[in-house]
């Protein structure tokens, strides 16, 4: 920042701490007088809510957060007494008027004079003071320009280290700044540097990005940078002036007016002061009133309104301003607090108009307001008719991203192009985003569907392109050279949209999304192919077990068609019933007698044979099929029992569950009716359920496993070991009998190590559970088994699942 600038801003930061000495003893006030009345408590958080802002904007960071804490801790207590909100934020407050003194007492506020600061300070400057900084590695190229703009009347200087961007800066005091962006072999350095310059300082120069490629990756860096302009080598001379002419002579023959409303003095002299210094003609008012007065007569071309207001805040305004027939299609900027997304989303609902996040930096403030001043006056001049099937139709309404045959335009044009870089489709689906809409209703569904795009905008990448259809979110990538970096990035944006909180009426809403990946490989790609790719590694991703992300392979083509056609034939086999069950007896470790059974499905298939569980059941979980196959085991099994009862009534029948049989039980009712019919001791019926099922929900499952439980059957943990359930899950869970994974005998069997299946065994027993080993394959497994006092076991050693008329045929019957 130029001396002048830095002063006046010196001088507008001393105003603010002595107004901070006045908030000090304003909310000492009404603090005490909050003890008499509670309505001082909302005056106390809104002021909090100012100072939130309005410090951070001043670079007081800690004031910022010490009052928003204060804010936060007032909101949340809404429901609570006065005497319980005051002690809710008696601490938080005592830390704001501490920081608050802290500051008035250790920073400088004297105002320092400064009689150009009165001084008109528009930029229509003459040509032989417009000093030009060129940014080059290249000497030759860089000096030859100079000298070139020397003999247009321009005063250039030349810095080839483009580190030294910011010093050199400050050291001339350029109107414009020309940056290549090729240095040291990074096609994106300039572009990287002027971001990180903008961000830190932010001093409004137009920047006139040059560079010796021209592509979209590097036109998109150069935009994103806040680049006004992007020329490819070798230089179009008199544009190049041309542009540094139009930029320079910012201030237009009338300047732009501009109005902003806002009830924070203190902003609302910062920001007149950098609008004003721009070039531009400012009219600040400080409540809606004043505001609604003023339009007439100052005509705004832009108004930006700070959302938070009291008596009739910025959106209320906005409508109202909308209602004037004159004012109904002006710009209106809206500037509002992070947390406040909700309005964030009505202020943009309002009128396609856009938000900006306070605190507002110099640099963002200038260039939004300047490109809406800018387009407004053009479209002012142009044919509306021609507007409306122009760039208009090309976004989507709600969130106002591209539609989607513009993303498929942008990815032919760049599938036309040699791959330098990974070329990527995202795909992004919201999880339960349909029960979501249904519970909260629409309009909660589509602020959900906003606040997502405009976060996913905010984490887009310099050559990325984001587009929505529905409660999906597209993603169009090229600016990775590794499928890692891919990968990363890909793993960054889910992260974002789980960190996305949503809040309805009844409460945050969790987001969660499932990715699919589609990346193009070779020539010979069209558009749609691409995005066909993604759409199936997406339905992967939605339902495979496990999987949220899921890149796009070839077998995904093959394994979908086969997928298809097997759901089909299990849907045949069902109607058929063609699903029945193996049973494998299960034995006492010390009498080597039978015990009980688990029964097992099998499909018995018109032309595969008999097949087993992987091949079908992960299908029927995911196309909700289950409880079909869960009904038809049952229906077979239970009169297996009823009849082996005939022979041992101690024998009990072991059935497995899966997770979707515990969302939607409607196995209870057949299970309690056969076990009535069939007049079954209940308890000789055991249901084996996995840790990992009761811990994915919790609240159903013990709903559920209570109604087992006055029915009167057992339940038993099975694949114990492999989930990650805590101890007070175990108790809670309460089971009567607990299945050792088979992985454990195994691992004691190749290693000799006995510690996990030691202390599995003694952790059941200290819990009054029955233990049960699985896979018992050899002698001396069942030996050792018997060494550490474990109950029953099955496996293939004793018996392998078969089917009745086998078993029965064997000699374990009398
Ligand atoms: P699980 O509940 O852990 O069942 C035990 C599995 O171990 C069975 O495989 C059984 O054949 C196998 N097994 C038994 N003894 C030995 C042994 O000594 N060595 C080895 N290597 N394996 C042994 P199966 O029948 O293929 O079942 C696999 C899984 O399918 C079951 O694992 C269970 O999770 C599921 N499943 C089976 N039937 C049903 C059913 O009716 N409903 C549901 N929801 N799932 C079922
Ligand atoms: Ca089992
Ligand atoms: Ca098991």
């Amino acid at each position: 920042m130029c001396p002048t600038n830095s002063r006046k801003m010196g001088n507008l930061r001393a105003q603010y701490i002595t107004h901070l000495v006045q908030y000090e003893q304003q909310l000492t006030a009404l603090w005490s007088a909050a003890a008499d009345d509670q309505s001082r408590l909302s005056d106390i958080q809104s002021m909090a809510h100012r100072l939130a802002g309005s410090g951070k904007a001043y670079g007081f960071r800690e004031l910022s957060q010490v009052a928003r804490e204060l804010e936060q801790a007032l909101e949340q207590t809404d429901h609570l007494s006065r005497q319980e909100r005051a002690s809710a934020a008696s601490e938080s407050l005592r830390e704001l008027l501490r920081a608050l003194r802290q500051i008035s007492k250790t920073e400088p506020n004297e105002v320092v004079h400064d009689d150009a600061q009165n001084a008109a300070v528009t930029k229509s400057v003459s040509a032989d003071d417009i000093r030009v900084l060129i940014v080059d590695d290249d000497e030759d190229f860089a000096i030859k320009l100079s000298e070139t703009l020397d003999s247009y009347g321009y005063s250039a200087q030349v810095e080839r280290d483009i580190t030294q961007l910011e010093k050199a800066i400050a050291d001339h005091d350029p109107l414009a700044v020309i940056v290549d962006m090729d240095f040291y072999g990074d096609r994106f350095a300039g572009a990287k540097q002027v971001a990180y310059w903008q961000h830190n300082d932010g001093a409004p120069l137009p920047v006139i990005f040059i560079s010796e490629h021209d592509s979209f990756d590097l036109r998109l860096a150069s935009v994103r940078a806040g680049g006004n302009h992007f020329l490819h080598k070798p230089l179009d001379i008199p544009r190049l002036t041309a542009l540094l002419r139009a930029e320079l002579n910012m201030a237009p023959v009338e300047p732009y007016r501009i109005m902003i409303v806002d009830d924070d003095q203190d902003l609302l002299s910062l920001y007149d002061r950098i609008l004003g210094d721009a070039g531009y003609s400012v009219k600040t008012a400080d409540t809606a009133q004043n505001a609604l007065n003023l339009l007439d007569q100052f005509q705004p071309e832009l108004v930006l309104i700070d959302v938070k207001m009291p008596v009739c805040n910025g959106i209320e305004l906005g409508r109202i301003i909308r209602q004037h027939e004159e004012f109904s299609t002006i710009p209106l900027l809206f500037m509002s607090a992070v947390a406040d997304m909700d309005v964030q989303l009505a202020c943009a609902r309002l009128a396609n108009d856009e938000f900006i996040n306070k605190p507002i930096e110099p640099w963002r403030l200038l260039m939004m307001v300047k490109s809406r001043v800018v387009k407004g006056r053009q479209l002012q001049g142009m044919d509306r008719a021609l507007l409306a099937h122009g760039e208009e139709t090309a976004q989507d309404a709600l969130t106002a991203l591209p539609k989607l045959s513009e993303v498929r335009r942008a990815l032919n044009g760049l599938l036309q192009q040699p791959l330098e870089r990974i070329l990527a489709v995202i795909k992004m689906d919201l999880r339960e985003f349909h029960s979501i809409n249904n519970l909260h209703g629409h309009y909660f569904g589509d602020e959900i569907l906003q606040g997502v795009a405009w976060r996913l905008g905010q984490h887009l990448g310099d050559a990325s392109m984001l587009s929505r259809d529905g409660d999906e979110f597209l993603i169009l990538s090229r600016e990775h050279f590794s499928r890692k970096a891919l990968d990363q990035y890909v793993r960054e944006l889910t992260q974002v949209i789980s960190q996305t909180e949503m809040n309805s009426e009844q409460g945050s809403v969790p987001l969660s999304v499932d990715v699919g990946v589609a990346i193009a490989a070779g020539d010979n790609m069209t558009a749609d192919e691409l995005l066909d790719q993604a759409d199936m590694a997406l339905f992967k991703a939605k339902t495979a077990k496990g999987a949220e992300l899921v890149y796009f392979e070839e077998e995904l083509q093959a394994e979908q068609t086969y997928r298809f056609t097997l759901e089909q034939s299990i849907r045949q086999g069902l109607d058929n019933q063609e699903f029945a069950a193996v049973y494998q007896p299960i034995f006492s470790v010390e009498g080597e007698h039978i015990v009980g059974f688990e029964a097992l499905a099998r499909w018995q298939h018109p032309e595969g044979g008999l097949l087993g569980p992987g091949e079908f059941i992960p299908l029927m979980e995911e196309r909700g099929l289950i409880s079909r196959l869960t009904e038809q085991i049952i229906s077979c099994v239970v009169p297996q029992l009823a009849h082996w009862h005939t022979i041992n009534p101690d024998w009990f029948m072991s059935l497995n569950l899966s997770a979707k049989d515990i969302q939607t039980p409607k196995f209870i009712d057949k299970l309690t009716s056969l076990i009535h019919t069939l007049k079954l001791k209940p308890e000789k019926v055991v249901l084996e359920i996995t840790e990992s099922l009761l811990l994915a929900d919790w609240q159903s499952a013990s709903q559920v496993l209570e109604s087992l439980r006055s029915l009167g059957v057992r339940v038993a943990l099975d694949d114990f070991g492999t989930g990650y359930s805590s101890l007070s899950y175990l108790q809670r869970i309460n089971a009567d009998k607990l299945k050792i994974d088979r992985g454990f005998i195994e691992h004691w069997s190749q290693t000799g190590d006995a510690r996990l299946l030691r202390a599995m065994v003694q952790l059941g027993q200290s819990m009054n559970m029955g233990v049960i080993a699985e896979g018992v394959e050899k002698n001396e497994e069942l030996a050792f088994l018997k060494q550490l006092g474990c109950d029953q076991y099955q496996g293939f050693l004793s018996a392998r699942p078969m089917l009745p008329e086998d078993i029965e045929a064997g000699d374990w019957f009398p």
